[in-house]
Parts: structure tokens; sequence; C-alpha cells
């Protein structure tokens, strides 16, 4: 259909066939331009003179709302919806009816396809398929030459110059690189099938060498059941199983597609669907049909499992990635990711963290700003990247970097050191896990257990509840990697800013305060049930360890123990062992729940502040709103003494204390607890080496002097003082 000549030649050419082909009285081709501009390229019918300065802004007017929405629309009266716009110099007003289909590629919309009529007439579906299926060909066209490329260029005047992308940071570490631009779109040559009966036995067959090729993965040797790694992999299995879409691909076959199109339709849909969905569940299993997608179009043009050319140092760019595809890529090489969109919950995210590649999501226009092979700096650190970075720049990271990984091979080498002051006070160190691969390093970190597994994580992970069976399977493998190392249990800690896919709560002005963790599993008791059941199954009569979540007063933390000693009993009625020795304790996050320690103490074998979370309610302070991220203060003297009175009431009962939030991981912060009287901290894996260094450094009868006369001050923080206090005492705080 495309013939020859130039882009535009080829496009006046198509828009006049594609008005002959509708018997429409005009057909127009918007294309978008830079600012969100869409220029009107072509027409067959408007006034001619109209080409090239007709502009529409995405969202105005008719065909601003289709470019919107990424969706087809038709209107039998196009004049009275309230949308419509006049533009006198398109001549357009004798035209009743309209409708319109987005050019998309690459899942996004880069024109608008219009016919229009001078009757006022209803267009049917096959109609609207048809134009959707002429759009895939304008998208080729459009998207081959159509635009100049200085014009992309134009959009980042920069383009060529180094530049510095913030970003979120869905896993930390910094990698140094040259960018490889993962491209999961394959262009498909051919749209309609010229045999249409070979194309669904083509179809079927690349669908069970995807399914073999997925078998295959699930079977390799790194797939540990029980992992995220396989969980995230077998839900995508299960996705590739989907009766609907694959339903979807065989009736667009059906309709007379190549089985490439059909796929490339199905998925553009989804694709322009997703950008009208906000919830980031829906969002993120979208995703994983979109990396299907691509994958079935590898297999069915026979490039599947091709190996790809990539730079030693392989700095991903992409604009989001399936599980799948990020295990495609060779890890050896795989030293950074970015991504223009992505969430901690995604699941390439998940295994990002598994394979320990730092990753930068969210980074904007890095798929336009970035060039392949460019060098690229992935700081997981700071929440950045640096994008043809000056040589003083990637000079200075190369020197961070071998210092991190010094400083990790230092720490290493101190793990079987005890923990202990100068004057003689030991200290416990434990970590916070809640993916398999935070156990991996339990043992070479030296800590001495875990202080706090995040069981919601690999709920998270997962696209339904996990049943009683797969919970047990979870926990015994944890106790498995714990190697007889203490575990504490967190029972399900939901809501908030972690959401459960498949749990869909009404939105909620305040989640922070809301219907979350606790709260949520007391109201539906047959969760928190199911959980404890598994937990004790999984103990198999070895110790248990059960923290609770979020509890605001000691009736709360009446029913969670008594919902515990239920399944106990309904456990042991069955014969299975009772744990050796039951540790039931409550995480201190709620600062009503301090002031009732007396009846508390009496219930709970150990308490653990979880100080996130108490820090941003002691305050009022949210602690995801970077406004107030620096108005208060961890150290602050409220904080301190709020701390104190509670590790003397413990240590009067007997009851374990310990902090399992992020500053218990800070040094300085670290020295502060300790200095109160904390021993027990908890903490990610990576804190563990340098706050072991600090307590080996720290005279602990010294600061305790120190800070009797601090706590008293007025002051908004005692952070300086404590810095300054390390550096003249010789304490290592990093
Ligand atoms: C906390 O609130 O300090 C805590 C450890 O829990 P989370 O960070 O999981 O909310
Ligand atoms: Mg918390």
């Amino acid at each position: 259909m495309a013939g020859s000549g130039s882009a535009q030649e080829r496009l006046n050419r198509t828009v006049g066939l594609i008005a002959e082909g509708l018997k429409a009285d005009v057909c127009s081709c918007y294309v978008l331009r830079a600012g969100e501009v869409l220029e009107l390229f072509a027409t067959k019918g408007l006034l001619d003179s109209a080409v090239h300065a007709t502009r529409l802004r995405v969202g105005e007017g008719l065909v601003g709302l289709i470019a919107a929405q990424a969706r087809p629309m038709a209107f039998a009266d196009a004049q009275n919806h309230p949308s419509f716009v006049f533009r006198p110099e398109t001549g357009e007003e004798i035209y009743h009816s309209l409708m319109g289909v987005p050019i998309l590629r690459g899942g996004r919309v880069i024109g608008v396809l219009v016919v229009q009529n001078k009757t006022s007439r209803a267009y049917t579906d096959e109609e609207i398929e048809t134009l959707e299926t002429v759009a895939m060909v304008q998208a080729e066209l459009v998207a081959g030459g159509l635009v100049p490329k200085e014009e992309q260029i134009a959009i980042d005047g920069n383009a060529l110059l180094p530049l510095r992308i913030e970003g979120v940071r869905l896993n930390a570490g910094i990698a140094i690189g040259q960018a490889f631009i993962h491209r999961s779109q394959i262009s498909v040559q051919r749209l309609v099938a010229e045999d249409s009966e070979s194309e669904l036995p083509r179809f079927k067959e690349a669908l069970s060498s995807l399914h073999s090729q997925l078998d295959a993965l699930l079977n390799s040797a790194d797939m540990e059941a029980g992992g995220e790694h396989r969980d995230v992999i077998e839900t995508y299995r299960m996705f590739a199983q989907d009766a609907g879409w694959i339903g979807r691909i065989a009736e667009a076959i059906q309709g007379g597609l190549t089985a490439e199109a059909a796929v490339q339709k199905v998925h553009d849909d989804t694709r322009a669907r997703m950008s009208q969905v906000s919830d980031p569940y829906i969002r993120e299993r979208l995703l994983d049909f979109e990396d299907l997608a691509n994958r079935l179009i590898q297999h069915l043009s026979g490039r599947a499992g091709v190996a790809l050319n990539l730079p030693d140092d392989t700095i991903l760019i992409a604009r989001t990635l399936g599980p799948a595809e990020l295990l495609d890529y060779d890890r050896k090489k795989l030293k950074g990711l970015v991504l223009e969109e992505g969430s901690p919950t995604m699941h390439a995210a998940i295994i990002a963290r598994a394979l320990e590649i730092p990753v930068i999501g969210r980074a904007e226009g890095v798929l336009t700003r970035i060039e392949p092979m460019d060098q690229v700096i992935v700081d997981g650190d700071s929440n950045q990247i640096f994008v043809r970075p000056g040589e003083d720049i990637v000079t200075a990271f190369r020197g961070t970097a071998l210092l991190r990984a010094e400083r990790i091979r230092s720490y290493a080498a101190e793990k079987d050191l005890p923990t202990v002051t100068i004057d003689g006070t030991e200290v416990n160190l434990f970590v916070n896990a809640g993916l398999l691969a935070d156990l991996k390093f339990l043992e070479s970190s030296g800590a001495l257990g875990v202080g706090l597994y995040r069981t919601e994580i690999p709920f998270m992970a997962r696209h339904e509840l996990p049943d009683v069976e797969t919970q047990t399977q979870i926990y015994g493998k944890i106790y498995e990697m714990a190697q007889g190392k203490p575990v504490v249990f967190r029972t399900l800690d939901v809501g908030g800013d972690k959401v459960l896919p498949y749990w869909n709560g009404a939105p909620e002005e305040n989640p922070a305060m809301g219907w979350r963790s606790i709260r949520i599993t007391l109201d539906r008791p047959a969760v928190l049930r199911q959980q404890l059941r598994a937990l004790i199954r999984a103990a198999q009569g070895r110790d248990l360890s059960i923290m609770f979540p979020m509890i605001a007063d000691v009736s709360e933390m009446d029913k969670a123990r008594d919902l515990l000693d239920r399944e106990l009993a309904r456990e042991c009625a069955r014969g299975a062992p009772k744990p050796m020795r039951l540790r039931v304790g409550t995480m201190l996050e709620v600062p009503a729940l301090a002031f009732q320690l007396d009846a508390l103490l009496e219930r709970v074998d150990f308490i653990s502040v979880g100080s996130n979370d108490l820090v941003q309610f002691l305050f009022a302070s949210d602690r995801g709103n970077p406004r107030l991220s620096d108005r208060y203060d961890t150290l602050a003297p409220s904080v301190l003494v709020f701390l104190k009175r509670l590790v003397e009431a413990c240590r009067n009962r007997n009851v374990t204390l310990s902090l399992c939030g992020e500053m218990g991981g800070q040094p300085i912060d670290a020295m502060a607890l300790i200095g109160i009287g904390f021993r027990n901290l908890s903490m990610q894996v990576p804190a563990i080496g340098p706050v072991r260094r600090m307590v080996r450094s720290l005279d602990l009868g010294a600061l305790e002097a120190y800070l009797a006369g601090l706590l008293t001050r007025p002051d908004r923080s005692l952070r300086l003082q404590l810095k300054a206090y390390a550096r003249d005492h010789g304490v290592d705080i990093g």
C-alpha cells in the first residue's frame, strides 16, 4: 500500500486510498510533534492549505481526545460533541460524523487517523477495525522518517550533552557501563495474511514453543523452589495460558491479520488501555502481557533465543521490562538497569534485587535522551543516573564504586569479630529480610539472625493470596536458609504504601493512618489464621517467633494472640508438633501503645520498635513527603527520650527490646540507640558491617555519660552533637 516516493507523498496517497476504501468524504492523518501537538500532516477532503497549519493539543478537540485516551472513537454527530472544536481553516463544518483511531507505535500514540462523512452516520465495528489496521501501516510511515529526527533531538535541546536524570531507586548500588537500549518492539512487516488458513497453526506452534521456553526457564538450575524468581515466572507462565489473551489473538487472525500482526494488535490495544489505568497492580500485569506479546512475536519470526550483542558492562535502558525479559539478558554482562517507568513492586525490580543489579525507575525520557553505547552511570544510592558524563564524574564514580566494593570486602572480613564495645557491652545485630535474596547474605554478614522477616514481600510478588500450603513452603524455606539462626516472622503488614495486588481496598485519604496492617488482618481473621497456621506448620517443632505489626492498643494484641492460640490448639489437635519455644511479640509503631506498657509487657515476650512508622506518628509528619523530610529528625531529643523510657520499662520487666526501623542501620543513629540502652538492632544486610565497626570502636560508658546531659536540651536534633562526639572520640561512623 505504501508504494514509493517520500514519506509525505506516500502519506498523501494513503489518505486518498483510505477515504476511497471506507467511502468517507475526508481522511486525515495527524502526527504528534514536539510539545504534545498534533499536526495535520495529510488530508483528503479538508482544505490543502490546512496541512501543516492546523494544530491541536493532545486532549483538544475530538482528534486530541482520541490521542489522549489512546483508543478508537466514532461519533455519528461529531459537531454536537462537547469536545468538538471548530477549525475554520480546514473547511470542516459540513462534515457531521467522525471516526478516528490512534496511530500507535511501541504503545505510544504518535498520531491520529481520522475519517469524516458529510451525512450523520454510525460507523460499524468492522470499519473501526479496518481503520485500526490501516493505522498500523501508517505507524511505520510516521515513525520511519516523516518527522525529522532533529525534532526528537530538539525535544531535549541538550541531547548530546552530559545529562543527569533523577529517578526513583528500585535497587541500590552503583554501576558504570554502556547503554543498551531494550527494544521489545519488533516491527511487524506483514499485516494482512495471504493464506489465512496457515496463520492459526503458526500461532499455535509459536505459543507452544513459548510455553516450552518458559517451562525450561522454570526448570533451570537457579529457579529455587519457593523463591520470588520462580513465583514471578510461574505467574507469568500462567498469563501465557490466559484464554482471553489467546482468544483475542486468534480472533484477530480470523479477521484476516497475520499471526504477528494479530499479536501486535492485541498488544497495542492492551498498551493503549494501560495508559488509562492507574491501578499499579493492573498496570504491572498488563506489562507482563506486553512482555509475552514481544516474546511471541520473536517465536513467530524465528528470532527467539538469538544471542544479543551486548557490551561487556551493559546498562540496560528500557521503558519497562517484563520479568522474563530481564532474565533473557546475560547476567554476567548486565550491570545496571534504567527504566522510564517502574515501581518497587514490579516483577522485574524484584528479580533485579535478587540478582543484585542497581535499578533506577521513573527516569523521565531516557529512551529519547540516551543513545546506544552512551556511557551511563547508575547511581542507585542517590536515585540518579548520569548520561555521557564527563571524565571527572566517571573517575569519581569509579572511585566510589571501588571504595564501596572495598568496604564490602573489608566488612565481610570482620564478620566473625564480636560486636562488643570497647568497654565490653555486647550488641546483637540482626538483619531485616523480605526476599530470599536477603537471607542468602545472613551467613556472610555475621548477623545473629533475622530480626524482622516481612512476610508481606512474598505476598506482593504473587498474583493471588498464597494458600496455607504455599505459605508453609515459603516459611519453611526461610527456616532452611536461616540455618538454625532465629527468625522473627512479622505477620502480614500491608496497606499504606504496601499494596497487595489482589486486594482492592478503597482509596483512602490517609493511607498511613488508614486500614492497614493488623487492622486489616484482625478484620479478616481467616487471612491471619491461615498465615499463623502456615507458620506453625513450617516451624515443625522448632522455635517460632511471631510479631504483630501496627498494634495500637493492648486489646488488638489480645485478639491477635487469641487467634494464634486457637491455631496452635487446632494444629496440635491434628498432630502437628508444638514449637519448641514460642515467642510472641509486637512492633511498637503507634505511640499510644507506649502508654499501656504495664498491660502490654505482661503479654509479650519481646517488642520491636518500628521507627519508620513510629517517628512519623510521633511528629505527625508523613515519612514520604519530601517537603517534610528534613524537618524532623530521628535523633530529636523527644524521640530519644520516648525510646529511653521504653528501654527502662522493658528492662524492668525482662522483656526483650529491639529496633528494626531504618534508623537502626545508620551508624550514628545506632550509636545513640545503644547509648540509651538498646542492645538488639535489626537492619538491612549492608548496614551490618558499618554498625558492627561503630560498636567495636565505641566506649559505651563515656557515651552514656555524655548523653545524660544531652537529652534535656531544647534542640531540634542532637545529630550534630553526636557526630562531633563520634569524631572526637574515635567512633567509626563511616
Ligand atoms: C517500621 O515501620 O519501622 C518498620 C520496620 O516497618 P515497615 O518499614 O515495614 O513499615
Ligand atoms: Mg512499619
